[in-house]
């Protein structure tokens, strides 16, 4: 009964058989002597709460990649679960890995004492560099390779729109100019930036003063021939990809577009209603940095944005769309990407998808609230949200978006989520009956481990 969590380089990358790793499991549920009958009522923890229904068009979003290179069956791969994870306040903060999160890639990556490898990805709010700059950065971080065929980041989703806006689209936010070609890249045709329009109109922002290298490198709007002045120019949409570098100046240009007559730059429309769309890839309010306290980020400009609007506008609502989580778009674009890299990266080309995904995270209001909403939505796949206390979630405090378990970091997530999985599969190879969150709870060790109300009840 007195179990340690598992140990780390028991078995690396065996070549023994996934049968064999339910034989450990079996052996262990005997050990915990656990397997008692426990039935109870499985309450729904699902409730998601009333979502923002104003997610955008992410229910048409094409496949995150294509062509995928199918491998053989790779024999040591958990075909029925996976994991996702957030990255700030998970396995990263304020640029530097969190000590756990290495160990726990290692974990999935075949060092347990299954031996088995659990697929993965990555669905971050955060962005404002190429999809392949990310994963470089995750990958030194992580120490391990990551692919963009695992990866989201808060404005990959928008990919999907460069053939609805093919006129001029307005990028906000990010460094220099990176938002600007991660648009191109994206196949945003004419992309100009707050930078372009300040160079133009230097009273766009009074208090604004472009650098040297900013004046370099904005487009000179004027100068190329397409526009004689700056109300030529007709922004068919706002997408602010990255968080604000100066708010000031991007929040003043925001609004102007917003009270624009169809988006043309410096005119005024007369009921402040015919501004273009205004996207943002992610609505997070607050976000995990180096910082002890945790920092404002882009959900907070939407919020000044929407309200500046009103207050300048005599009471107008405006309407503002946001990416991410905890939109289920977002999660219907991961499951799309996570079925494509199970089948990339393991040779798993059924189309089962798994029956549980462990989603860890540090924002209740984001990964918990999400992860619940896509867990209410999908039949055919348990999401099962997981908040570890490394990020913006404060111990001690009653989280706005109940998860089914809080732990104490990464690793002890993903020993968690390992070990409820042994002691399901074990309990039904058994015909037994119990409480499986309890049971893996006890199996993993770790004593700030807790689980809420939905034990899940295994019987044959
Ligand atoms: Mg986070």
């Amino acid at each position: 009964m007195n179990l340690q969590r598992p140990a780390m380089h028991k078995r690396q990358l065996s070549s023994s058989s996934f049968a064999e790793a339910f034989d450990a499991a079996r052996q262990k549920l005997n050990q915990l002597e656990l397997d008692v009958e426990t039935p109870g009522s499985v309450d729904n923890m699902s409730d998601p709460g009333s979502l923002v229904t104003d997610s955008g068009p992410t229910s048409s979003l094409a496949s995150p990649i294509t062509n995928p290179i199918t491998p053989a069956l790779d024999p040591d791969v958990a075909d029925d679960f996976a994991f996702a994870f957030d990255i700030d306040g998970v396995l990263v903060r304020g640029g530097d890995a969190i000590p756990e999160a290495v160990e726990a890639m290692k974990v999935l990556n075949g060092e347990n004492e299954y031996g088995i490898r659990i697929p993965y990805i990555f669905l971050t709010n955060g962005g404002g560099k190429f999809e392949t700059e990310r994963c470089r950065d995750l990958s030194k971080q992580l120490e391990i390779d990551v692919s963009p065929g695992q990866f989201i980041c808060g404005h990959t989703p928008m990919r999907e729109l460069s053939d609805k806006y093919r006129g001029t689209v307005l990028v906000v936010g990010g460094e220099g100019e990176k938002c600007r070609q991660v648009a191109e890249s994206y196949g945003f045709r004419d992309v100009i930036t707050p930078g372009d329009i300040i160079k133009a109109n230097s009273a766009t922002a009074p208090f604004r003063k472009l650098t040297d290298a900013e004046h370099t490198a904005s487009r000179d709007l004027l100068a190329e021939g397409k526009y004689s002045k700056l109300s030529d120019v007709v922004v068919d949409a706002v997408f602010v990809f990255a968080d604000s570098r100066d708010w000031a100046s991007d929040l003043q240009i925001i609004i102007d577009v917003a009270m624009s007559e169809g988006g043309r730059l410096e005119t005024r429309s007369e009921h402040s209603d015919q501004g273009p769309p205004i996207y943002f890839s992610h609505n997070d309010v607050v976000w995990s940095a180096a910082h002890e306290h945790v920092r404002l980020g882009m959900g907070a400009l939407r919020r000044i944005v929407e309200v500046v609007f009103e207050q300048c506008t005599g009471g107008k609502q405006l309407t503002t769309h946001a990416f991410g989580k905890p939109q289920v778009g977002t999660f219907e674009f991961a499951t799309r990407l996570l079925q494509q890299w199970r089948a990339a990266q393991h040779g798993l080309t059924t189309t089962k998808p798994p029956s549980t995904v462990y989603f860890v995270g540090d924002t209740p209001e984001s990964d918990i609230r999400g992860t619940n909403a896509m867990d209410a939505k999908t039949p055919d796949t348990n999401w099962y949200s997981i908040l570890v206390k490394t990020g913006v979630y404060q111990d001690g405090t009653e989280p706005a978006y109940k998860p089914r378990a809080t732990v104490p970091n990464v690793l002890d997530a993903v020993n968690y989520g390992i070990e409820r999985e042994m002691v399901r599969r074990a309990a039904k190879g058994a015909g037994k009956m119990l409480m499986l969150d309890e049971v893996a709870k006890k199996a993993v060790a770790v004593p700030e481990i807790n689980v809420y109300g939905d034990d899940y009840i295994v019987a044959e």
